[in-house]
């Protein structure tokens, strides 16, 4: 079992997940199960005045959301926990010292008075504001001296002086000339580790084979390689996954609009849409396809189709792949997700929910074709509970001014106000009846939808009746008979 594959998503929880970070979750989900590995769940907290419980929990729901199902991590255990960073102190603190006793680092007293003047003066005569090593240069004697005064010190990694090369899954050959970085701190003088330094232990320790992230932790590879070598660590493959972009070009952000994916989920997209969609940022399968179920996903993922170029984030894209997904779902499942957004909007419609579910099915259904999002359902049958009385003017844009129209529509209404309990058959024979009036096409059943709908589009007029009749035991729906009434109260002069 030596190379088996193991990779993580280690989130810093300091707020919601977002677009990229989600991304980069599946990208290493894909990768595990695709090859039969472990795709592994670390938290990365130890940055104490960021990280938050609630934004842990906020992170694990959104990937439980998108089926992103880890096999180790914080929340179920695994065989290399723990899987929090901040309970893991003590291991990165060992090897701090582990490198301070090898002469890989070193202790720094600075105070950062003296690191920001030591910055300054860089700046001023046009060097890289590299640590000048000033501690480095301690004998023996002051060092002690100073742990004895108990003034408060970093542990300063010493970057070694050569070229390092990377050999990156997505980019190819990366290269950095010796001199590019500073000695930098690994251990803060609160005892904290830093970001860099417990990647490096964790991902060791947790035996990860393929590091799959943003290509903005490029620079911290460097480090890490670095830190590897010094810890007698073999490093894992990696893979940056390039930048995704606004529209604009500009690195995708609130400015764009949502970015995190519980903003998604409230806005009624689908967890399948929006793995499918965030699969295709910076990611194909070699053919212009473009939808995909996750299974699919997992059996089509390559990291040779990953590219290097940045990926522009499209919602036109993301809702059309939306509406895909929507149109696929399953009556069961289609009620279930309607239920939330329904709700919220017609709180009346909940006994519906356990009481008449075929009524609420036939009414989602309607809609469902034309859907975008899930939170439009109700926008869409809101004609059922209400029955708008017009403005003056939309005569014209009901019925494009056109009196034939008009005249069919206050025959229709008439004839419907006069039955004492309308069903969908004696609807339409009254209907018929108009029509033998000589309305036929747009002269019947655009003014039959005004006059049962009060709208001029929507969705099949059968239907659209239908879910009003059989709708008659459901509270709010407003009966035909009462629409033709106001109908006729509204238009007959
Ligand atoms: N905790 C880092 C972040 O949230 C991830 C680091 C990594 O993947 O190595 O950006």
């Amino acid at each position: 079992m030596e190379n088996k594959i193991r990779v993580r998503f280690a989130p810093s929880p300091t707020g919601h997940l977002h677009v990229g970070g989600a991304r980069t979750a599946l990208f290493n989900f894909l990768y595990a199960r695709k090859n039969n590995g472990k795709f592994i769940l670390r938290v990365e907290d130890t940055d104490l005045e960021r990280s938050t419980k609630e934004s842990e929990e906020m992170v694990l729901n959104d990937l439980k959301w998108l089926n992103l199902e880890w096999d180790e991590g914080p929340d179920i255990g695994g065989d290399f926990g723990p899987y929090r960073q901040s309970e893991r102190l003590d291991l990165y603190k060992n090897y701090a010292y582990k490198l301070l006793e090898e002469g890989k680092a070193y202790r720094c007293f600075c105070t950062d008075e003296e690191l920001e003047e030591m910055r300054k003066k860089a700046e001023k005569e046009k060097r890289p504001p590299h640590y000048d090593r000033r501690c480095l240069r301690l004998s023996k004697e002051e060092v002690n001296a100073k742990i004895k005064e108990g003034i408060p010190y970093t542990i300063r990694f010493k970057v070694p002086e050569k070229d390092y090369v990377l050999y990156d899954m997505v980019r190819g050959k990366v290269e950095w000339k010796s001199g590019v970085l500073g000695d930098f701190v690994i251990l803060r003088s609160n005892g904290m580790p830093v970001y860099n330094f417990c990647v490096v232990i964790d991902d060791y320790l947790m035996k990860i084979s393929h590091v799959i992230r943003a290509e903005e932790h490029l620079p911290n590879t460097l480090r890490q390689l670095m830190l590897y070598e010094a810890l007698g660590f073999k490093p894992p493959k990696f893979a940056h996954v390039s930048l995704i972009l606004g529209k604009d070009r500009s690195k995708l952000s609130k400015r764009h609009g949502a970015t995190s994916v519980s903003q998604f989920k409230k806005d009624g997209y689908l967890p399948e849409a929006m793995t499918n969609y965030l699969a295709l940022l910076g990611w194909n399968d070699g053919t212009d396809r473009e939808e995909f179920t996750l299974k699919e996903l997992i059996e089509k993922f390559s990291i040779k189709r990953v590219s290097k170029s940045p990926a522009v984030f499209d919602i036109d894209k993301l809702n059309w792949i939306n509406s895909l997904h929507i149109k696929k779902l399953t009556d069961e499942k289609y009620l279930e997700l309607s239920k939330e957004f329904l709700i919220e909007v017609f709180p009346f419609l909940e006994k519906a929910y356990s009481e008449n579910r075929e009524w609420i099915l036939k009414v989602i259904n309607m809609v469902k074709k034309g859907l975008t999002t899930l939170k439009e359902i109700p926008g869409e049958i809101s004609f059922l509970f209400e029955y708008r009385p017009w403005e003056e003017n939309e005569i014209i844009s009901l019925f494009k001014n056109d009196e034939k129209q008009l005249n069919s529509a206050l025959l229709i209404a008439e004839k419907l106000s006069q039955l004492d309990e309308i069903t969908v058959e004696n609807l339409w024979e009254k209907v018929n009846e108009v029509k033998k009036e000589g309305y036929k096409g747009k002269y019947l059943f655009h003014p039959l939808r005004v006059v049962v709908s009060g709208k001029n589009s929507g969705p099949e007029i059968d239907v659209l009746i239908e879910s009003i009749v059989e709708g008659k035991r459901i509270e709010k729906v407003i009966p035909i008979k009462e629409r033709a009434k106001l109908f006729l109260e509204h238009f007959k002069k």
